[in-house]
């Protein structure tokens, strides 16, 4: 393909994204088809002579989007947020023409710089404690990660680092073998599961806590469980507080839990993935109080700020033990201006990295902070018109708290009306959302996931749920 040929091709690109964006509300949220439906629609192997472009382009609604579900409706109401813009696919694509895999300075220089400055601009966003930012001249900075469970695990490592490094100063003849099998880890029930699975890679034990009444950490259950495992021998080492869990949004009790973490010498990770967008609201940090007590902090753009997969922003007060942890130097890597400036290959756990700083930067600039604020209080507003919808009909209630973007709710009743309800649903089709279960509660979860939605979308959406659970109780009376 020529650049004559490229720019026609991504003109006609450009506008069928423009089409298929400000259109998808009226596709069907969920797609209808059966496993295996795409192999027979494409040939066995790949064509020995060059398909046209416009061949492509004309099997993108014959064979693939009959088979997508449409994130980015209005009626898609599942998981949490992925977040979608135009800045944040523009800068993709310059991030795809330039193409740099940028693990160290050298390897191109504006793709560390832009990431060490752009988490900086974040971090400010959020008023973290300046001991988490690099321009604050201290040890502190932030990176780019993949996802949410990749800054887990490698905060995870750090802190396995930090610890044997500490036992082995007091008592040097210690096996590490002999500190590993004794380290152990703590996050509540409500964790998400990526963090005890950061426990199952880091070959460390985990342990989950039991919440309060409203889903949250508290600071004494942690103490207990740490003077427990002390007792035992145990070498308590590392702790996960979540800030909006997944099943129902609940915030661990952050401050709480600092003071124990402090006391006890155990590093605090703070979970924020889909909540941490809403910090950038000044109206929403009661909610991140403690945060000074942190490590390491970690929250995903990628979900709700506007910024496309993948960038999971996280920060560190002191990156030198994950540096260390992972530090392979082969002479093929090294530069002269090493020790300068991050290498962000040792921050993480592959070597290849995008430049996905540029999105950030897209973003971050063609919005402006006021636009991004008024995003995450729409979106949030939307939520609360839900809830007043579902605490209007006496035959359903609300589960947790409507806090963000998600609403919890159920029709009173068993957790069987309940499973049918949600079958109907998305059997029908017309609007997506997915369950949880809380010990033996079943329950629904309503998030506001598209940038496009407005109240007639959240009214359609309600009315679908209303129809389908009169429907039931209707047929459950028969
Ligand atoms: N933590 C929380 C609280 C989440 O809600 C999620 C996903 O929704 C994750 C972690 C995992 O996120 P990621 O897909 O970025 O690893």
């Amino acid at each position: 393909m020529d650049v004559t040929e490229f720019k026609e091709f991504a003109q006609n690109m450009v506008e069928y994204i423009g089409h298929y964006l400000e259109t998808i509300r009226d596709r069907r949220v969920l797609p209808s088809v059966e496993p295996g439906y795409l192999r027979p629609l494409i040939p066995d192997s790949a064509p020995q002579n060059p398909d046209r472009w416009q061949d492509v382009m004309q099997d993108i609604e014959r064979v693939i989007m009959p088979g997508v579900t449409h994130w980015h409706s209005p009626r898609f109401h599942a998981y949490f947020p992925t977040a979608n813009s135009y800045p944040a696919l523009v800068a993709d694509m310059l991030s795809d023409a330039i193409a740099c895999i940028g693990f160290s300075w050298i390897a191109s220089p504006a793709c560390t710089e832009l990431e060490v400055v752009m988490l900086d601009w974040l971090g400010k966003m959020l008023d973290l404690p300046v001991e988490f930012l690099a321009c604050s001249g201290g040890r502190g900075g932030g990176v780019i990660q993949g996802t949410a469970s990749e800054a887990t695990l490698v905060a995870l490592l750090g802190a396995k680092a930090k610890m044997i490094k500490k036992i082995k100063e007091e008592d040097p003849k210690i096996e590490d073998n002999a500190i590993v099998s004794k380290l152990v880890a703590y996050a509540s029930e409500q964790a998400h599961s990526s963090v005890e699975r950061a426990g199952l890679l880091g070959g460390v034990r985990f342990r989950l806590l039991p919440t309060d009444d409203e889903y949250k950490l508290r600071g004494s259950a942690l103490q207990d469980a740490i003077h427990e495992d002390r007792e035992k021998g145990l070498i308590p080492f590392y702790a996960v507080a979540t800030l909006g869990t997944t099943s129902v949004c609940s915030f661990d009790n952050l401050d709480e839990i600092g003071v124990v973490c402090q006391k006890e010498n155990v590093w605090l990770h703070v979970d924020a993935a889909y909540a941490g967008s809403a910090f950038i609201c000044p109206e929403y940090r009661y909610l991140m109080k403690g945060i000074e007590r942190a490590d390491s902090f970690n929250f995903n753009p990628h979900k709700w700020m506007l910024v496309t997969f993948d960038c999971s922003a996280m920060w560190l007060k002191n990156p030198e033990y994950i540096v260390n942890a992972f530090n392979v130097d082969p002479l093929y890597l090294k530069h002269d201006q090493q020790g300068a400036v991050p290498d962000y290959r040792h921050w993480q756990i592959p070597l290849g990295r995008r430049f996905r700083s540029l999105k950030l930067w897209f973003v971050m600039r063609i919005y402006g902070v006021t636009n991004l604020q008024a995003h995450i209080r729409t979106q949030i507003a939307h939520a609360q018109e839900f809830a007043d919808f579902v605490r209007s009909d006496s035959r359903f209630e609300i589960v947790g708290e409507v806090i963000m973007g998600l609403v919890c709710f159920k029709l009173k009743g068993s957790n069987e009306i309940n499973e049918k309800l949600y079958k109907a649903i998305n059997a029908s089709g017309k609007i997506h959302l997915v369950p949880s279960k809380i010990k033996d509660l079943y329950f629904l979860r309503f998030a506001v996931c598209s940038r496009y939605t407005q109240s007639p979308d959240i009214r359609f959406s309600w009315d679908e749920i209303k129809y389908l659970a009169g429907q039931i109780i209707a047929s459950s009376k028969e």
